[in-house]
């Protein structure tokens, strides 16, 4: 009975088509079909198609077969990864003979097309931002309902700015999805995928909330954009996931957060030894890219003003340590890597060479051998495809990226385009991959919805429609530059557009000054910019929050 409750609540919370079933096979029946059982095709030789400039190779797909991508194209889950939705699908059909699945059905005739995104990152966000809902309905899926403003993130850890003011919600960056009748956000993460069938498989977020257990559902799409991001890399390390913090999502740094002030609690505590009470205040960071120097610029800021002030007792005690393998930030000019590893070492960040070869509740082992005991312990060595990228069944580019051409079309399938740090040029683009960066993220999206809005205004929009449609130009990605902070009122800012290329580097406080004037206008809204500017003069005023919360 209970079960029927939920599938009568699932039902109604999604809309469906009630003559789908006529041209389609039942729900059912699409969720037992298996990838291997479909004879997709894959891609022409995307040198021709580049210089087409549309999408009309798509339609000789289905008489093409390339082994290289062999039954590329569907990434189904199988059924026996839907026990739930299996088990609504079977109480429900001995009610009546309708299709029982829970869904978003393929949009009718006269119904605007439906663009399905993925994700609610950078590449996403600013795609949802530009779409034209006037020809658009629109369906975002995301295990998060905002985006987060990465480049402030480190600084929410100490208290230098709170987490709110980093965190965009969705429904404020695309309305339609809040207020259109056929336009929604869910919840969820998605799971699989069915490009002949133009579906997506998602499964509900199951923290809190929902009455039962997560449950999975379908979203029929006319376009679909995979801007579902990466995921940190711990190349296979024993003990990173389990004892290290990432710091990619504002939970993360709440947690950094709570551990830090935690420690700091602990550590004065009577009767802790004096070892215990270093290796508590030992805070490590591991990888030396912006994000691991400008976490660590923030720790020693932290340290140096507010620990000074109000931990006095154990101020001598804390340290924070910035290991690694090779040399930090080496994406910049030479000049601005001597002069973070100056100010970082000055202000009391000790930086180290090493490999950590694993990783203990309590300690790190270095190739070398060399113990180094923690008490907090940051990872932040870079990031690579996820599991669900890795898992679709998609053409790839270099680095395991899903593979795109030059307008951000997956190839060899109708209908996809993937985005930011999950999509990848293909290897037959001639192009190199672009890096894991907002900038990149963002200026795709960008990219895309004006493409989409151009066609959708063609009326290009629905599946399988877009084929003789001139797609314009490819998308050109010019490097605008780096900047990191390193703390105490200094950054670096790098404008080379490359890193052998010249070009004008900067250091010191003008640069700071650059760079956070750059980021309080790059924060999506004026409410955001607002918290942000309100932040920093607190912080400067009053001190950072050391308010250990829930
Ligand atoms: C701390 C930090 C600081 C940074 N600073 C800078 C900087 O100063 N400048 C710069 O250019 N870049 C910076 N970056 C890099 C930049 O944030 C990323 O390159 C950018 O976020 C990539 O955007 P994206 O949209 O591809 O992915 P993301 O922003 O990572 O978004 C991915 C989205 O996909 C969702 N998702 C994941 N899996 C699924 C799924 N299965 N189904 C549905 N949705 C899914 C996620 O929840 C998320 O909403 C920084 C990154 C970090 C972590």
């Amino acid at each position: 009975m209970a079960l029927e409750r939920i599938a009568r609540t699932a039902r109604n919370g999604f809309r469906r088509s009630s003559t789908g079933a006529s041209t389609r096979t039942t729900e059912k029946d699409m969720l037992c079909e298996r990838a291997s059982t479909r004879n997709y095709c894959s891609v022409p030789s995307l040198e021709s198609e580049t210089r087409s400039n549309s999408l009309s190779y798509l339609s000789s797909i289905s008489k093409v077969n390339h082994n290289r991508f062999l039954s590329r194209g569907i990434s189904i889950t199988p059924n026996y990864q839907f026990p739930f939705a299996e088990r609504i699908v079977e109480e429900s059909d001995s009610e009546c003979n309708e299709p029982k699945y829970p869904g978003l059905e393929a949009t009718r005739p006269g119904e605007k097309p439906r663009v399905v995104v993925l994700g609610t990152g950078w590449a996403a966000c600013r795609f949802l931002k530009g779409l034209d809902t006037k020809v658009y309905d629109v369906v975002c899926i995301s295990p998060r309902n905002h985006m987060v403003f990465t480049p402030l993130l480190a600084s929410t850890c100490v208290g230098t700015l709170e987490f709110r003011s980093v965190a965009e919600p969705v429904s404020h960056i695309q309305s339609a999805m809040a207020t259109s009748p056929n336009s929604y956000f869910y919840l969820a993460s998605c799971v699989g995928l069915d490009t002949g069938k133009h579906e997506v498989y998602c499964e509900t977020v199951s923290d809190g909330g929902l009455s039962h257990e997560p449950y999975r559902f379908k979203v029929a799409y006319d376009k679909l954009v995979i801007a579902a991001g990466a995921e940190p890399l711990t190349f296979g390390i024993k003990g990173v996931k389990e004892h290290a913090f990432f710091l990619r999502d504002v939970n993360h740094a709440q947690e950094i957060r709570k551990k830090l002030l935690l420690n700091l609690m602990l550590s004065e505590h009577p009767g802790i030894s004096e070892e215990e009470r270093k290796r508590i205040l030992h805070c490590v960071v591991i990888g030396g890219g912006p994000t691991g120097v400008e976490f660590s610029g923030e720790l020693s800021d932290f340290i140096m003003k507010d620990v000074q002030e109000r931990y006095t007792h154990v101020k001598d005690y804390i340290k924070v340590t910035l290991i690694e393998a090779n040399e930090i930030l080496s994406s910049f000019d030479v000049g601005l890597r001597q002069y973070a590893t100056n100010h970082l070492t000055k202000a009391g960040v000790r930086l180290m060479r090493g490999v950590v070869k694993e990783v203990h509740p309590k300690k790190i082992v270095l190739n070398d051998g060399t113990d180094v005991p923690y008490g907090l312990l940051v990872w932040s060595t870079g990031v690579g495809p996820s599991e669900f990228v890795k898992k679709l069944n998609l053409p790839k580019s270099p680095g395991g990226r899903i593979g795109v051409d030059g307008w951000m079309r997956v190839p060899s399938v109708e209908d996809v385009f993937a985005l930011g740090d999950c999509a990848g040029f293909l290897e037959q683009t001639g192009r190199p991959v672009l890096p894991a960066l907002a900038q990149v993220a963002e200026r795709e999206g960008k990219f895309l919805v004006e493409l989409f809005n151009r066609i959708g205004k063609q009326d290009a929009g629905k599946a399988f429609s877009a084929r003789d449609i001139p797609l314009g130009e490819q998308f050109v990605y010019k490097h605008l530059g780096s900047m990191a902070t390193v703390g105490g009122y200094k950054a670096l800012v790098d404008l080379r557009q490359s890193k052998d290329a010249k070009g004008i580097s900067l250091a010191g406080f003008l640069s700071w000054f650059i760079w956070r004037s750059a980021y309080l206008t790059r924060v999506v809204s004026w409410r955001n910019r607002f918290y942000v500017a309100v932040n920093w003069a607190t912080t400067l005023v009053f001190g950072r929050d050391n308010s250990r919360i829930g």
